[in-house]
């Protein structure tokens, strides 16, 4: 069988650029190099495309031509909500064989069922316009990153985003009850149910969301809302050594149980990282420990979450899990909490180049990968400053290695292949994943093949020839190229 991925994909000549244009109107066809710039590179700047055409469809059914007209032509199709994916995936490759849809036209809310416990968005929606949706219906939709301002419901969901709330919510997955999907060659999956069980045949929804634009492009989802909780209790908090943690975090979730909402760790050469580059912080506690956490207690009835959440940090003092705490007294304060961590990727760029690896392993064995790793990253570049930190609850580390002091940062940069090598195979060999929740893209590709048993690399080529037989939707990403 020939996989969709062997076939190859042709850029359009200058009169298929004018069909796809004539379908958006010519002020939605960004031709000029300088005005696709922005479509073009990922913040990392590790990825810097070219296309002969950004077209930017304002519904589903122009989405539905397009894809009509590229499948027919062969033309490649990369789809793009607010370009703030990690692993490349909504990056056109350097060829200029594919032109990018841009879907952050599709706006529109179509509907708010608060009593029902969901809405129903278009793919262009931001993160935050969604909460902020959801929040004017007197609910919560947790899906929550720090790039929430731009990222959209459309990657969120392509991608299976995750973020800050998954401990208490979970996944992009999670909080998906329908979708609206166009498929390869045009046709429209309406499949907006509002549905918390439907049990029949293989589950088509699943089978989109993480997909990252290979199997379908999502246009609209029906979303879940969740209770606004009535009040929120945040702590930030030092911890004396990386074997604390775990005893933490379950005396957390032991005392707290379903009300615990954030279970946040990064190192304490990270939050030096912070205060150094990032304007406008400060540390909340005084002196230097290896280890902080950020902890979030909500609860359903006003007064209980912030006695619940001091009573916690005093059981974990006595039992000597704990240095120093504070406890936010204020909305704005524990926005500054916030702040710290959720600027950590950030600061790092003040530090020169970066490695970076979003990797899961099972909870209890997070103290293992992060002294595993630390030895082999020390192996392949001696001086390399691991800054770990991320969704501990989650078991979800983000394992980025920032580069010795004084060393060119190309440099350290070239060894990006070998020193992720050794950093997945740590993570795989505790019975991990080499990507949580910035799915695969182009950085992880090869990665992939390598990790992945035979049986479910080809389990997933087979999907994509069925759904994209002339291999036109994102090419080259996920299992392609
Ligand atoms: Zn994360």
């Amino acid at each position: 069988m020939t996989s969709s991925s062997e076939r190859s994909t042709k850029a359009p000549d200058a009169r298929l650029v004018q069909r796809f244009a004539a379908i958006v109107g010519h002020e939605h066809a960004i031709t000029e190099p300088e005005a696709q710039l922005p479509y073009l590179r990922e913040w990392r700047d590790l990825y810097m495309g070219r296309t002969a055409l950004v077209v930017k469809p304002a519904s589903a059914q122009d989405v539905s031509r397009i894809l009509a007209l590229a499948n027919a032509e062969g033309v490649g199709v990369v789809a793009q909500g607010g370009n703030t994916g990690l692993v490349g995936g909504q990056i056109p490759s350097e060829s200029g064989a594919e032109i990018v849809l841009s879907l952050t036209r599709l706006r529109t809310i179509r509907a708010v069922d608060a009593a029902g416990g969901s809405m129903t968005v278009e793919a262009g929606l931001t993160l935050a316009e969604a909460q902020e949706a959801a929040r004017g219906a007197g609910s919560l939709f947790p899906l929550s990153l720090a790039s929430e301002g731009s990222a959209t419901i459309g990657g969120a969901l392509a991608t299976n985003a995750g973020g800050v709330a998954v401990l208490a919510y979970g996944s992009a997955r999670a909080l998906t009850l329908g979708l609206e999907v166009v498929l390869a060659d045009g046709s429209v999956w309406d499949g907006l149910k509002a549905l918390k069980k439907d049990n029949t045949g293989y589950d088509l929804r699943d089978l989109f969301i993480g997909s990252e634009g290979t199997l379908g492009i999502i246009t609209a989802a029906t979303l879940k809302l969740h209770p606004r909780p009535a009040e929120t209790a945040t702590a930030f908090v030092a911890l004396p050594g990386l074997d604390t943690l775990l005893p933490l975090f379950q005396l957390a979730e032991a005392r707290a149980g379903t009300g615990l909402t954030a279970f946040e760790f990064m190192s304490g050469e990270l939050l030096s990282f912070v205060a150094r580059h990032i304007p406008a912080t400060r540390r909340p506690l005084g002196g230097e420990a290896p280890w902080y956490v950020l902890l979030e207690i909500s609860g359903a009835i006003e007064g209980r979450a912030r006695p619940m959440i001091e009573e916690l940090l005093t059981h974990a003092a006595a039992a000597g899990l704990i240095g120093d705490a504070t406890v936010a007294a204020s909305l704005t304060q524990a926005a500054e909490l916030w702040k710290l961590r959720e600027t950590a990727s950030e600061a790092q760029k003040g530090e020169g180049g970066s490695i970076k690896h979003d990797v899961s392993v099972p909870v209890a064995r997070i103290p293992d990968l992060i002294r595993e790793a630390a030895l082999v990253v020390e192996e392949i570049c001696p001086g390399a400053r691991p800054v770990p930190f991320g969704h501990f609850g989650d078991g979800n580390v983000h394992y980025n290695v920032s580069q010795p002091a004084g060393m060119a940062r190309q440099d350290f940069l070239d060894l990006w292949g070998p020193m992720s090598r050794a950093v997945h195979d740590v993570v795989v060999s505790l019975g991990g994943s080499i990507s949580a929740e910035h799915g695969i893209g182009r950085l992880k590709r090869d990665e992939l093949r390598r990790v992945k048993s035979p049986i479910e690399i080809d389990l997933m080529r087979r999907i994509k020839a069925a759904l994209d037989p002339k291999g036109i939707l994102n090419p080259g990403k996920v299992v392609g190229g």
